[in-house]
């Protein structure tokens, strides 16, 4: 569910129409609903409420201070990956104890920004991050706390690239190496060792993944007699882009909720596309059309330096025309692609669409997660505005960049 619909022949965004926006702030431009944001928090939030957990939003899928503010406000912890977005969890005052770290590389400045700022965990992704840990605290005369993510080894069908819990991936620890830092903990004076935590992947459809990446995990805890107190599952949940059916938040909650209680360990969740993916859409305008050979072309104003998903996991977006054309319903076979000078450069190819001219706009959807986080410069190119709607009201939320943007920090020698 979410807050795009059309209303006549026109695509709103909550009660704003989203033609309206782009003509006040151009384009390319994200629009991100307030309101869907909030939704699916609570969904997840409802779902989940016989637990009681820490929802720690992920703040890689949308970085944006008022999307993270919009959430943190609303209740929700931060999952975070970097010194970065430590610095975005403190701008929109965070609490502490809400926000957990994750991330095979994390630096000793990172580290000790972490610790000085008190956040309630480190998901620890190896051992001799653990020492590192342990030896800033130690300098900083402080405890922190840690939990260990496991790679428990399950196999999700999503995107390659996407996928976090298989045994060939980087991430997290297996569990001989997990046995062998349980066994010594003792020598990490200045790191408790609280939980266990996995992140298997993402864009994952069914519970069964989940239960069966849980249930592992909890028998290796009961089978060492581990003593901890949290469990984190990560985050994962899908979405719909097109025709999948994913899971509900209500039914992922009835599959994991019972073993979860068993173990009376207090949950961590940390969803990032459930609750921002089809919160957000990217609006482009037409530039160009033109066919080669037998292929007929859309070229439009953004290209995979504002969203890479296509190009990069092959990710399917539905795009619709912001308004409907009037009258006539032809439609016809198109390749909707960017500016970008590369082939890989498309938004989606060989799509039915209306017949739109110059200078009409597309709404490309469910672009609220991994899609401005994830744009660039690339062909210098300025990253897009984003916009916050809510209800009949919107505010620019970042504004466009311009040229001087893309050459700061540069200086001119030869
Ligand atoms: C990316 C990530 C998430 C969020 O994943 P979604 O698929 O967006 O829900 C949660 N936890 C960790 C550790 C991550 O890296």
């Amino acid at each position: 569910m979410h807050r795009f619909k059309y209303k006549g022949r026109s695509l709103y965004c909550e009660n704003v129409r989203v033609a309206r926006i782009a003509k006040e702030v151009g384009t390319p431009l994200y629009i991100y609903s307030r309101n869907t944001l909030l939704d699916h928090y609570r969904k997840i939030e409802k779902a989940l409420k016989g637990l009681s957990p820490l929802i720690c939003f992920s703040v890689k899928s949308n970085s944006n201070l008022s999307v993270l503010k919009t959430l943190v406000k609303a209740g929700a912890g931060l999952d975070i990956v970097s010194g970065g977005e430590l610095y975005r969890a403190k701008l929109v005052k965070t609490p502490p104890e809400r926000i957990v770290y994750a991330g095979v590389g994390k630096k000793r400045d990172e580290i000790m920004d972490a610790i000085r700022y008190g956040i309630l965990f480190f998901n620890i992704e190896s051992q001799e991050e653990l020492e590192l840990v342990n030896q800033c605290a130690r300098g900083m005369k402080k405890t922190v706390n840690v939990a260990i993510r496991i790679n428990p080894d399950v196999d999700v069908s999503t995107h390659a690239y996407i996928t976090t819990g298989m045994g060939q991936t980087k991430f997290g620890v297996d569990f001989k190496t997990a046995k062998n830092i349980f066994r010594s903990s003792w020598k990490y004076r200045n790191a408790n060792i609280k939980g266990v935590h996995i992140h298997i992947g993402s864009q994952i459809l069914s519970a069964r993944p989940f239960r069966h990446a849980i249930k592992k995990v909890l028998g290796f805890v009961d089978e060492n007699k581990i003593s901890i107190e949290y469990l984190n599952v990560g985050g994962g949940l899908g979405i719909v882009y097109s025709f999948e059916k994913p899971q509900t938040a209500a039914s992922f909650a009835r599959k994991i909720a019972p073993i979860i209680k068993r173990s009376k360990l207090k949950l961590i969740f940390e969803p990032g596309r459930f609750i921002s993916g089809n919160s957000g859409i990217m609006v482009t305008k037409v530039l160009y059309r033109k066919k080669n050979g037998r292929k007929n072309f859309i070229i439009v104003d953004s290209g995979m330096n504002d969203l890479i998903r296509p190009s990069l996991y092959r990710a399917y977006h539905t795009i619709l025309p912001v308004t409907k054309p009037a009258g006539s319903l032809k439609k016809a076979k198109f390749d909707i692609v960017g500016p970008i000078c590369e082939s890989s450069d498309f938004l989606g190819k060989d799509r039915v669409l209306p017949v739109l001219k110059k200078g009409d706009l597309f709404a490309v959807m469910g672009a609220g997660a991994y899609s401005f986080a994830m744009s660039s410069n690339y062909n210098s190119r300025p990253r897009a505005a984003e916009v916050l709607v809510d209800g009949t009201r919107f505010a620019v939320v970042r504004k466009r960049e311009a040229y001087k943007d893309l050459v700061r920090g540069e200086s001119v020698r030869a």
